[in-house]
This record gives structure tokens, C-alpha cells and sequence, in this order.
């Protein structure tokens, strides 16, 4: 076997999977047909659960001038009546991060491939196309043609197929999309405003929700703004994309002479879900998988969200840690989560697409009531589930994200508490738990065992020099509440920072140990 994994497409997806394959070890080919990043910026926004990623990869300085804290977004009707808002959560921030970000995509793509370099195992080969994947040997062989014309098979444990909306390999396999029935053709203009210009627009995001033509607003990071127009009936795509058209609609906002475009682009914003996202050692990742209208900013980051819930599992199977089985909860985890965002993705998509203008009326006044009724506003990331299924125990709060507090250690280090246990399972224990009984009994029980659980304790106090390594004050109390709502004391914790299951006392946190263990043998 040549490497533990070939991984195809490098677009944000397939850059993101071969940083993540780099950080657990895995030797990894990443091959990418075209020589550069796409320049052209499709995405535009993520959320903190990414954010954490690029962080838990060492990214996040390095894209920092490239991104900005997402702003609010406000739905106005065409007389400019507010009828709904979503606001971002305020701080402290449960995950560590601001809960969304804007970005400019082909920059942060750039410093995402370039990061790969820390990792020596994992090769990059750009210019090179892959041909066709076939099963032999109980290994999946890659026929891959490189810049120079030259052909070659190589061969792999497992192949990622991150290779975008068209996947090849989807196609040379036939798999099929089930159809979650939207499709609604937009343009989207990317303009570059020019020194000092842009000053009356609105500092919101926001999303005009008028009948004769819906569109979209967005502030982004620098000078980068965004527009997306809906594209009418009787209107052709090729004609609205040319650039006196867009003139022509950017003058409600915009002198010619205060921005230069950057791209304009029509899509067919469309809800489509892979059925099998594994074919033998295959595993499809990002657009190849799945595809949804970009009203809640979230087709990228559910591609991140694949990389992230898979190649933890993948190292796990590959060093005999875990049963091959755990594979099966890529799909299981990762397809709910999936259908459930593009839902809710659909309904807004549906709000801001209503046309007729009695429907639209009655829409204006339904949200209007309720935003009445919720003065604060809806916040983004109450829209975006946790997992359903798959690998996490039968209760609360398995399956939620697991916050990250900023903590102090013994030697007075302050930082997010990922940057002291990594991506690894985690087994976290509040303030006011007695732990030296269900440690000793969890140290004896994963005795000559590789798996490996990073101890996280709680203390009331900054712990002293002479305290354990593993004991850790929290600086907002962001996790102590977040563990007191949930009334549990003892949380576990999987690598992809999802909770496996919460306990209340030494009984009941051994129980639930043996059943993390066992999940992973079965
Ligand atoms: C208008 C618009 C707005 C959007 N806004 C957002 C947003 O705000 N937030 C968000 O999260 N998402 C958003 N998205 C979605 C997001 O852009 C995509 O989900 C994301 O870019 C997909 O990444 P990917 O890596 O899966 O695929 P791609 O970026 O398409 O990458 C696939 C790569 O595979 C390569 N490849 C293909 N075949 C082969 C082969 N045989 N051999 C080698 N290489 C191959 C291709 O060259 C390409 O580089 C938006 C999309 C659009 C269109």
C-alpha cells in the first residue's frame, strides 16, 4: 500500500481533509487537477465550529487578515419594513470564536494548502488528474495522470472523494443525488469597493425581500461586498451577467466609478444529498456529497464538518484502534446533519423567494410577529443542529457540540482549551466532583490499551504549581454553566469536539466509558 489515503480535490474540502489527515498521522496523498487555488470566491461565510477547525489546525492567525466577524443580517420588505432579524450570539463565546465569519475565499484557500507543508507525510501534487478509482487486493487503486502527461496507479487504504459539485468519481460510479427539491436560478456579484467609496451603504447584512426581484447584501471582510440577485422568469442568465446589467442593478446602491467588479457569476442554487456517501473504501466529502442553497452560508462548512467527523475515525481504523465498523457512522452522522441544515437552509430560501404578492404580504406579517415576539432576535447558530445519531450515547447532552472555554493552567498559560488536549477523546470533569476515584478505575481499565483520553479537571481556583497537569480553571465559566444546564458532572468528549455522553457520578461516568469503548470495538 502506498499511502493510508489519497485524497481528490483540493478544493476547501479536500485542503481542509489533508490538514486534518496531517494531524492524525495518516500518510496521505492530495491530489488536485488545476495549479492554482479557484479565484473566484463561492463562499463567503462560516461559522465557529469551523473556525475552531482552522484553529485546531494552526490556521487561524495566518487567515485572520482575510476574515471578519459575520454582522447582523436584517430582512427588509420592498417598503423597507424590518420583519425579521438574526443576530450573531453575544460574547463570551461558547465554541471560543465569534459564532459566523465573512471571508474572501481564494485567500484563506491559499493559506489552507499552504499549511499542509507542516505535515511531512502528507504529499501535495498539483496538476494532476485522477482517472479512475477501482477496488483490488482489498485496496483502492488510483490512476492518476500528472502535469507531465505521465500515468500511474497508486494505491491507498481509503480514497476522499472531495472532488466538488460534478464529482467524477460520483459519476464513474453512478451514485445518485436525492433531489430536496429547490432550484432557483441567482446571480451572485462580487465587487471590490475602490478607496473611500461604499459609505452609505447599509452596515447590516441584508436580505431585501421584494417580489420583483429578491436579493442579498453582504459585508465583507476589507472592501469585499456581495450581491445576489434572484433571476427573473423572463430574464436570461448569460444577458444579466454581463456587466452593464449588473451596472445597471448595483445603481441603487453604488456610483460606477465607487467599486470594480471582482466576478459575477449565475447558479442554480439547488438542495441535492448523495444516498451512499461510501462505496467500498471510497468516501465522498463536501459537494460531492451534498449540495445546498447558500441562504444559511453553510455548503462549505458542512464539507469542513465531513472532514472533521471522518478522519479521526479513519486513523482510529487504520491503527486497528477501532472496528471498521466505526466507518458506518460517517454517513449515519453526517447525512442527518446534512438534511436538517438544507431544511432549514430551504425555509429561508423559501422566506426570501416568495414572489406572489399576497403570499409575500402574509409572510411580512407573520415574521413581523414574530420577531415582536422575540426581541432579540433569532441567533444564526441556534439554526444549526447537533448530531442525531451514530457514535454518542442516548442522552443529553449527547451529540451537542462541546463548548470551549478559555482556561489557566498550573503554570499560568491562558488559552482556548483545545490548544492544551488537541482533537482528542476527552473525558471532563467539573468543579465540584471528587475524580480520583473513577481515574484510578478508568486508568486501570485502559491500561495496554492505545486508545488515548485526555483528562480535563476543573478547578474552582487557579491550580498551583505543584497541582496535576491536567487541571485547568476556566476563566468565564462558559463550561461549568454549560455542564450545570445539563445537570451532568462528567462529560466525554469525542476528537471532533461532539459530546459522546454525560454522567453524574462515578457509577454512571464508568458506565458510560465502557459504552464509548464499546462503540468503537463494534
Ligand atoms: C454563490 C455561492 C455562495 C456560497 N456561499 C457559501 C457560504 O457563504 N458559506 C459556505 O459554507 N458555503 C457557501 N457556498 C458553498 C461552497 O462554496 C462550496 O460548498 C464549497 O466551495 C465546496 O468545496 P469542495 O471542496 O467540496 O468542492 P470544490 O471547491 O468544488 O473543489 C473540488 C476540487 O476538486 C478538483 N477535482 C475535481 N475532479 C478532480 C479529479 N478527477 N482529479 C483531481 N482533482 C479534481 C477540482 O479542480 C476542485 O478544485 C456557496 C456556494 C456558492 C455557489
Amino acid at each position: 500500500m502506498d499511502y493510508d489515503l489519497i485524497i481528490v480535490g483540493m478544493g476547501p474540502v479536500g485542503a481542509m481533509a489533508a490538514n486534518l489527515a496531517g494531524l492524525w498521522g495518516l500518510k496521505t496523498l492530495a491530489v488536485e487537477k488545476t495549479e492554482s487555488v479557484y479565484e473566484n470566491p463561492r463562499a463567503m461565510g462560516f461559522d465557529h465550529e469551523v473556525m475552531r477547525a482552522f484553529d485546531n489546525i494552526g490556521l487561524a492567525d495566518a487567515i485572520a487578515p482575510h476574515v471578519m466577524p459575520y454582522r447582523a443580517s436584517h430582512y427588509l420588505t420592498t417598503q423597507s419594513r424590518l420583519i425579521k432579524r438574526i443576530d450573531a450570539a453575544k460574547p463570551p463565546y461558547v465554541l471560543g470564536w465569534a459564532p459566523n465569519y465573512v471571508f474572501s475565499q481564494p485567500p484563506v484557500e491559499r493559506q489552507l494548502r499552504a499549511n499542509i507543508a507542516s505535515f511531512t507525510h502528507v504529499t501535495v501534487e498539483l496538476g494532476t488528474e485522477v482517472l479512475a478509482v477501482e477496488m483490488q487486493d482489498n485496496l483502492a487503486q488510483v490512476q492518476v495522470r500528472n502535469r507531465s502527461g505521465e500515468f500511474r496507479v497508486v494505491s491507498a487504504g481509503y480514497v476522499l472523494a472531495c472532488d466538488g459539485g460534478t464529482s467524477p468519481i460520483r459519476a464513474q460510479l453512478k451514485l445518485r443525488m436525492e433531489d430536496l427539491e429547490f432550484d432557483e436560478p441567482w446571480l451572485v456579484v462580487d465587487v471590490m469597493l475602490k478607496e473611500g467609496a461604499g459609505g452609505s451603504l447599509p452596515t447590516t447584512n441584508v436580505q431585501y425581500c421584494e417580489v420583483e426581484r429578491p436579493s442579498t447584501y453582504v459585508v465583507g471582510p476589507g472592501r469585499h461586498r456581495r450581491w445576489e440577485f434572484m433571476i427573473n422568469p423572463d430574464e436570461i442568465p448569460t444577458e444579466i451577467a454581463k456587466p452593464e446589467s449588473i451596472r445597471n442593478l448595483l445603481s441603487r446602491w453604488l456610483d460606477v466609478d465607487d467599486y470594480d467588479i471582482w466576478r459575477a457569476s449565475t447558479y442554480r442554487f439547488h438542495a441535492l444529498i448523495l444516498e451512499k456517501w461510501r462505496n467500498e473504501r471510497i468516501f465522498f466529502l463536501g459537494d460531492a456529497a451534498h449540495m445546498t442553497p447558500p441562504f444559511l452560508a453553510q455548503g462549505m462548512c458542512q464539507g469542513i464538518r465531513d472532514a472533521m467527523g471522518l478522519i479521526w475515525k479513519l486513523a482510529l481504523v487504520q491503527s486497528g484502534i477501532a472496528s471498521p465498523g466505526l466507518l458506518d457512522t460517517y454517513q449515519q452522522e453526517r447525512a442527518a446533519h446534512v438534511r436538517q441544515t438544507t431544511k432549514v437552509a430551504k425555509e429561508f430560501g423559501l422566506i426570501i423567494c416568495e414572489r406572489d404578492p399576497v403570499k409575500a404580504a402574509e409572510r411580512d406579517e407573520s415574521l413581523l410577529q414574530r420577531m415582536n415576539s422575540v426581541p432579540g432576535g433569532t441567533v444564526r447558530q441556534s439554526l444549526i443542529p447537533g448530531l442525531k445519531n451514530g457514535l454518542i450515547d442516548d442522552r443529553s447532552p449527547a451529540g451537542e457540540l462541546f463548548p470551549q472555554p478559555m482556561v489557566i493552567d498550573r503554570d499560568g498559560v491562558k488559552g482556548l482549551l483545545d490548544s492544551f488536549t488537541g482533537q482528542s477523546f476527552r473525558i471532563v470533569i467539573g468543579t465540584d466532583f471528587d475524580a480520583h476515584p473513577l481515574l484510578e478505575q478508568l486508568h486501570l481499565r485502559l491500561e495496554g490499551s492505545q486508545l488515548h483520553f485526555e483528562v480535563v479537571r476543573l478547578t474552582v481556583e487557579q491550580p498551583t504549581h505543584s497541582a496535576d497537569p491536567d487541571q485547568y480553571h476556566e476563566l468565564d465559566g462558559i463550561l461549568e454553566q454549560w455542564m450545570h444546564e445539563r445537570n451532568c458532572k462528567i462529560v466525554i468528549v469525542r476528537p471532533d469536539h461532539y459530546v459522546f455522553g454525560g454522567a453524574c457520578t462515578t457509577e454512571e461516568a464508568l458506565a458510560l466509558f465502557e459504552r464509548c469503548l464499546a462503540s468503537l470495538a463494534s
